[in-house]
């Protein structure tokens, strides 16, 4: 059996992974490369083989990074299932079509005339080859193949993904969320693997706690939206992190710790993606408040989803006491580069980060203290304040990684640790080694290993 690295070694996105056993191939995870001037070229060329020799996919979550080139693999004629589980299925429904009409958008604005990846149309024809699968059941997406997919307690939907095959178990962790975040749940253990694939995002840093990240989100909001007048904007992935936002919110609200102040959620999809957490009560962790009171928004102010370019250019001329939340989270794209561009140059305003923000991003340069940044190819002063609040993170941090890993009852035969950037996954590795005695190794891109 054979295991090549497509992406996430030593970086964060581009998640994919091709097994070949017995003259059957298959991949788990068909993310996009995201971030950085390399990500284009990587994402034209990143399938190892003939799409059409892929039998078939199994999709930790619905992420970008994880799932976004599956129009591509289509496109490019692959024939077989998506097997992911049902809420990834129905938040691809949205995400894939988004994530095509953004290419589409990139490609208009492209003086030298490259193709998008995928349009729109190629996108919701990939929707066709999704399977969707319960957490926990048996899956047999081929005679020699049987797979499970547990809740990684990451975002909704999102899974670890067991696969035995040619012999050989192969645990592949996908994100795992932190112990103890609301809505999702916690990660399910696993005992055994031969194999083993674990993420590294936070491989070298623990979060603050709960308690912690609520009293700087607080601060926050109250030092802005009361003490200075202005207007907080939030860059935020559209599904897991503005869910996030809006609980914390509704959190802070309960304990009359923030004034009244409108939220504005300014991402259809951020939209659609609330609309479908919403949906999937079963899926909620129980130590959560209810879903509907996220939305209630609290005494004196109101969540304003909207939908249209109109509602969304109307907040444009707020000039104080509102939150928007938009996407992308990484600020590369979306409507969030309009309110990076209408408040980022004014000093009490904030711009609030809860999330990783990848190498080579626009969110990146701002948090590495650009003094200056492009948007629209207009030059605009960062004067806003910055606050970044890691504790929010959707993924496991060290010690939540390693605790993760204790639950293994033996030594899988080998470890990779993938889906963190150089530093993080290397200190992970070494953590394993020191802790567990476990011997793992960093791939690199594209390294092909026989299991
Ligand atoms: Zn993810």
């Amino acid at each position: 059996m054979k295991l090549t690295f497509l992406g996430a070694a030593g970086e964060v996105t581009g998640s994919s992974y091709l097994v070949e056993t017995g003259g059957l191939k298959f991949l788990i995870d068909c993310g996009m490369f995201q971030g950085g001037r390399e990500a284009d070229a990587k994402n034209r060329r990143v399938f190892a083989c003939d799409p059409r020799e892929i039998a078939f996919v199994l999709l930790s979550h619905a992420h970008i990074d994880h799932s976004g080139l599956i129009p591509r693999l289509v496109a490019k004629g692959f024939r077989g299932a998506v097997y992911a589980t049902r809420a990834t299925c129905e938040l691809l429904g949205v995400m894939l079509p988004d994530s095509a009409h953004l290419q589409e958008r990139e490609a208009e604005y492209d003086r030298t005339g490259r193709a998008p990846l995928y349009t729109v149309a190629e996108a919701t024809a990939s929707l066709r080859h999704l399977v969707p699968v319960e957490y926990g059941a048996e899956v047999r997406p081929h005679a020699q193949v049987r797979c499970a997919f547990r809740d990684a307690g990451h975002i909704l939907g999102s899974a670890i993904v067991e696969v035995e095959a040619g012999g050989a178990k192969i645990v592949f962790s996908g994100d795992l969320g932190q112990p103890g975040h609301p809505i999702v749940r916690d990660p399910t253990p696993v005992a055994a693997a031969d194999v083993l694939l674990i993420e590294s995002t936070y491989g070298d840093r623990l979060h603050k706690s709960l308690t912690q990240t609520l009293d700087e989100f607080a601060f926050a909001l109250n030092d802005t939206l009361a003490s200075r007048k202005g207007n907080v904007v939030i860059p935020a992935f559209a599904v897991g992190r503005t869910q996030d936002i809006l609980y914390f919110i509704a959190e802070l609200r309960r304990q009359k710790r923030v004034p009244a102040f409108d939220v504005y959620v300014d991402s259809p999809m951020a939209v659609a993606a609330t609309r479908i957490t919403l949906a999937h009560p079963e899926l909620q962790d129980r130590e959560s408040l209810r879903m509907d009171e996220w939305l209630k928004g609290g005494p004196g102010g109101r969540v304003h989803f909207t939908e249209d370019v109109e509602d969304s250019k109307r907040i444009n001329s707020i000039r104080s006491g509102a939150v928007i939340i938009s996407a992308s989270g990484m600020c590369d794209g979306g409507r969030i580069k309009h309110h990076l561009k209408y408040n980022i140059s004014r000093p009490e305003c904030a711009i609030v980060f809860v999330g990783f923000q990848a190498a080579g991003s626009l969110g990146r340069r701002i948090v590495d203290g650009a003094k200056r940044v492009n948007l629209y190819r207009e030059p605009y002063p960062v004067r806003a304040k910055l606050f970044t609040i890691g504790g929010l993170s959707a993924h496991a941090d060290r010690d939540a990684l390693l605790g993760w890993l204790g639950n293994f009852r033996a030594a899988p035969r080998r470890c990779w640790v993938v889906h963190g950037e150089p530093l993080a996954a290397h200190s992970l590795r070494e953590a394993i080694e020191r802790r567990y005695g476990w011997r793992a190794a960093v791939p690199a891109l594209r390294q092909t290993v026989e299991l």
